[in-house]
């Protein structure tokens, strides 16, 4: 079988593939009752909140677009900090429902500081909401969102609208701490389990501001989703095997603790990074910013990334994504999130070694990656 290193979708745990072939059960009975608050719940020390959490049945596109259609209005003035192509979308999906956006745009391969978002904002002005990416998935930066919130809270009273998509489950994320309104994750990346659904936290302050306004909408209503929730069960009807293999999951990131599911993936990166540096390539992200999930490495001049991931598949069994946009041919992306082991790790980075014959590339200096959460 193939060693998948994507970003996503990832081969499941074998816990989680039994869980969701248990038998479709329907969304308005007991067992369903008893599964939602219990996936739910579980889920709350990922998310940091003891907001409600609504399960949509959609990508992380949809929820995003949830987010936005929930809680701004045509003409609503919003910032998008944007790092890479993730940051552009959501940008994109504001822009498509009438939001007059200002994009604060951050050099790929870095993260935005607080003092670029505070600056950002002030030239902005007034704004509705500030749309924010936690982990850049295009270049394998995470932001450092706690201290993004501090900055956006000293000045301002805007929503702070989350992309969580391949972070929640693997960084620390502290919503009600950091002062988030609306957190959007999904099942098919840090939380090990199939794509089907897209879970979004939400602040009472978002669900107030989706009650009295938003856009028109139907099946993405936060208020709505919400009382059904309140009742144990979904306002139309949900991914359930997905959701009973994320009952699985939880369970088992619950087990695990959520400290030591950081560190791993923490620990991961660090040590990809530098067997990366090591045999002489660049990682593209800054060492600062350095994403605990997913890590991007610029290849040689001259080298396609095509070609290279047709080469780890064939001569190695290993999947690894290409860059997005304007990084698509001369970079490729190694995904550690979710249920991997470090040895399938170090497999991957020294097969992308043999591949591009590293012996001949100059060494570079070891950094460490970022310590920020
Ligand atoms: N945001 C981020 C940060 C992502 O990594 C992705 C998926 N790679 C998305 C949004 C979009 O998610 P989906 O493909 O599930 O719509």
């Amino acid at each position: 079988m193939n060693n998948v290193r994507t970003s996503g979708p990832l081969p499941v745990p074998p816990q989680v593939a039994e869980a969701s072939a248990q038998g479709i059960i329907s969304h308005r009975s007991d067992a369903f009752r008893a599964l939602l608050p219990e996936v739910l719940d579980g889920l709350r020390p990922f998310f940091g909140t003891r907001a409600p959490i609504l399960p949509f049945t959609c990508s992380g596109t949809g929820g995003m677009e949830a987010a936005v259609v929930n809680c701004l209005a045509p003409g609503d003035r919003v910032l998008a900090v944007s790092a890479g192509h993730f940051g552009d979308r959501f940008a994109e999906v504001a822009r498509c429902y009438g939001a007059d956006v200002t994009v604060h745009q951050v050099p790929w391969g870095t993260a935005p500081t607080a003092a670029d978002v505070a600056e950002a904002l002030r030239a902005a002005g007034p704004v509705r909401a500030v749309l924010l990416t936690h982990n850049e998935t295009s270049t394998g930066v995470l932001a450092p969102l706690r201290e993004l919130c501090v900055a956006i809270r000293e000045s301002s009273d805007a929503l702070i609208l989350v992309d969580g998509v391949s972070s929640v489950g693997a960084a620390r994320f502290d919503m009600d701490d950091w002062g988030v309104d609306v957190a959007v994750t999904v099942t098919q990346k840090a939380l090990m389990a199939q794509p089907g659904l897209s879970l979004i936290a939400t602040s009472r302050r978002a669900l107030r501001v989706a009650h009295e306004g938003g856009q028109r909408r139907y099946y993405f209503d936060f208020p709505r989703m919400a009382a059904a929730v309140e009742e144990g069960t979904t306002t139309y009807t949900p991914a359930v095997a997905v959701l009973q293999g994320l009952r699985a999951a939880v369970g088992m990131l619950r087990a695990e603790g959520p400290e030591r599911v950081f560190e791993r993936h923490r620990a991961a990166a660090g040590t990809l990074r530098q067997s990366l540096l090591e045999l002489g390539m660049t990682p593209a992200a800054d060492a600062w910013c350095a994403s605990p999930t997913v890590t991007a490495v610029h290849l040689p001049d001259g080298v396609g990334a095509s070609g290279v991931r047709r080469a780890l598949e064939r001569e190695h069994g290993i999947l690894v994504a290409s860059g997005r946009s304007a990084w698509k041919e001369n970079t490729v992306r190694i995904g550690h999130m979710g249920a991997f082991h470090a040895a399938e790790i170090e497999d991957t980075v020294a097969a992308l070694g043999r591949v591009l014959g590293t012996t001949a590339f100059p060494r570079r200096e070891v950094q460490a990656p970022g310590g920020h959460a």
